[in-house]
C-alpha cells in the first residue's frame, strides 16, 4: 500500500509542476499542453526541456506554434514514418512557394530589362526636355518596382532559411529519437547494431584493439517483483546515469536489452577494459536506492559483467557471442563481477557449453 501511495504522490508532485507551468504562462490546459508540461517536470525528455528553456529565454513565452512544433518534434505518437512524411510534404511546401515567388522574380527583371531598352532606344531619339523627363520619371517607376520586388524575395527567402533550419532541426530529432532508449537515454539497440558494426570494421581494418562489455543487472526480476515496475524504471535510468558518468569521449554505449547493457571501447585492450568495466561495477554499486518521497533505503543494485576483445578472423557476432558466455560465466560464479575471456571461468563456461 505505501509502495502505491508513493508513486501516486510522485506523479502527483509533477502534475501539480506542469499545471502551474500552463497556469503562470496562461496557456490553453489541453491534454497536449498538459503533456508538454508533465514531461518538462519529470525532466526525462532533456532535449524537450532544452528547447522549452531555450525558447522562454529568447521570447519569455511559448506560442501556440512553439507548443505545437514542440509536441510534433520530441512528444508525438505518430510513428516516425509518418512524421518524416510530414516533414517531407513541408520541404516540398516550401520550395513549392520559393519556386513561385521566384518565377514572379524573374518575370519582374525580364520586364525591367525591357523598359531598361526601350528606355535607351527612346533616350537616343528624344530631343526635348519634357520628353527627358518622362522617359526617366518612366525609368524610377520600374526601379523602384524592381527594388520592391527584390525586397519581397529577399524577405522570403530569409524565411525559408529560418523554416528548412527548423525542419532540419525536427529531422535531427526524429533521427536521434530513434536510435534512443526513451527510459535511460543511452542509445538504443538499433544504434549499438550500427555503431559495433562500423566499430568492428574499423578496428579490423586498422589493426587497433577493440573490446566490448555486456552486463545485466542482478537479480532485478526480484527487484521489480518487492518494490515495483517503475521502481525498477528508476532503477534502470540509475545505472544508465552511471554508465553516462563512467563513459566518456569514443565509447559506445547502449541499452542492449530489457536490463542489459552494452559498451563498445574502440582503441582499447583486454586490460584496459577490464578496468572500465569494473569501474562501472563499483559506480553501480556504490549508489544507494533511496525513495525519494519517504527517504526509504531500498539497498543496492548490482551488475554482472562479460569482457571480450576483438581478434582476427572475429566478426560482430563471434564478439558479442564471447562478451555473452562470460556475461553468463559471471553469473554462474556469484554475479557481482567481471569476467573476461581470459579468466579460466570463461574456459569452463564454454567447456560445459558444448558439453551440454
Ligand atoms: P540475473 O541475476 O540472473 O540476471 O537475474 P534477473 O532477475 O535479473 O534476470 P531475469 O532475466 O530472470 O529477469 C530480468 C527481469 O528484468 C525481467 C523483468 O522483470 C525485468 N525487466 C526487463 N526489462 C525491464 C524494463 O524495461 N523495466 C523494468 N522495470 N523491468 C524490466
Ligand atoms: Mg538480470
Ligand atoms: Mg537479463
Amino acid at each position: 500500500m505505501v509502495k502505491v501511495l508513493d508513486e501516486h504522490e510522485r506523479t502527483m508532485a509533477f502534475a501539480e509542476v506542469a499545471l502551474g507551468q500552463i497556469r503562470s504562462l496562461k496557456q490553453t490546459a489541453i491534454p497536449r499542453n498538459y503533456e508538454i508540461w508533465y514531461v518538462y517536470a519529470t525532466g526525462y525528455n532533456a532535449p524537450l526541456n532544452k528547447i522549452i528553456n531555450e525558447t522562454l529565454a529568447r521570447n519569455g513565452k511559448l506560442t501556440e506554434a512553439d507548443l505545437e512544433q514542440i509536441y510534433d518534434t520530441y512528444l508525438s505518437h505518430i510513428k516516425t514514418t509518418d512524421r518524416i512524411d510530414k516533414v517531407g510534404a513541408r520541404v516540398i511546401g516550401e520550395i513549392d512557394d520559393v519556386v513561385d515567388v521566384l518565377s514572379e522574380a524573374l518575370g519582374m527583371t525580364s520586364s525591367y530589362d525591357a523598359s531598361l531598352s526601350g528606355a535607351a532606344k527612346e533616350l537616343s531619339l528624344a530631343k526635348k526636355a519634357d520628353q527627358l523627363q518622362s522617359i526617366i520619371a518612366s525609368l524610377l517607376r520600374s526601379t523602384s518596382d524592381m527594388r520592391e520586388s527584390n525586397k519581397t524575395l529577399e524577405d522570403r527567402l530569409i524565411l525559408a532559411k529560418s523554416e528548412i533550419s527548423n525542419l532540419q532541426q525536427s529531422l535531427e530529432a526524429i533521427r536521434a529519437e530513434s536510435l534512443t532508449d526513451p527510459l535511460t537515454g543511452l542509445g538504443n539497440r538499433k544504434y549499438f547494431d550500427r555503431m559495433i558494426g562500423m566499430a568492428v570494421q574499423s578496428a579490423l581494418a586498422s589493426g587497433e584493439p577493440l573490446s566490448l562489455l555486456l552486463f545485466d543487472i542482478d537479480h532485478f526480476k526480484s527487484f521489480n517483483d518487492s518494490y515495483g515496475h517503475l521502481t525498477g524504471d528508476q532503477v534502470l535510468r540509475l545505472v544508465g546515469l552511471s554508465l553516462k558518468q563512467t563513459i566518456k569521449g569514443q565509447d559506445i554505449t547502449a541499452r542492449y536489452g530489457g536490463e542489459e547493457f552494452a559498451v563498445v571501447l574502440p582503441n582499447t585492450a583486454l586490460r584496459q577494459a577490464l578496468t572500465v568495466a569494473d569501474h562501472i561495477r563499483r559506480a553501480v554499486m556504490a549508489k544507494e536506492l533511496k525513495k525519494k518521497s519517504t527517504g526509504e533505503i531500498l539497498g543496492r543494485v548490482t551488475i554482472s559483467v562479460g569482457v571480450s576483445m576483438l581478434k582476427q578472423g572475429d566478426d560482430t557476432e563471434t564478439l558479442i557471442d564471447r562478451a555473452d558466455a562470460c556475461l553468463y560465466a559471471a553469473k554462474r560464479n556469484g554475479r557481482n563481477r567481471v569476467i573476461c575471456e581470459v579468466d579460466p571461468e570463461y574456459a569452463v563456461e564454454t567447456h560445459n557449453r558444448v558439453v551440454a
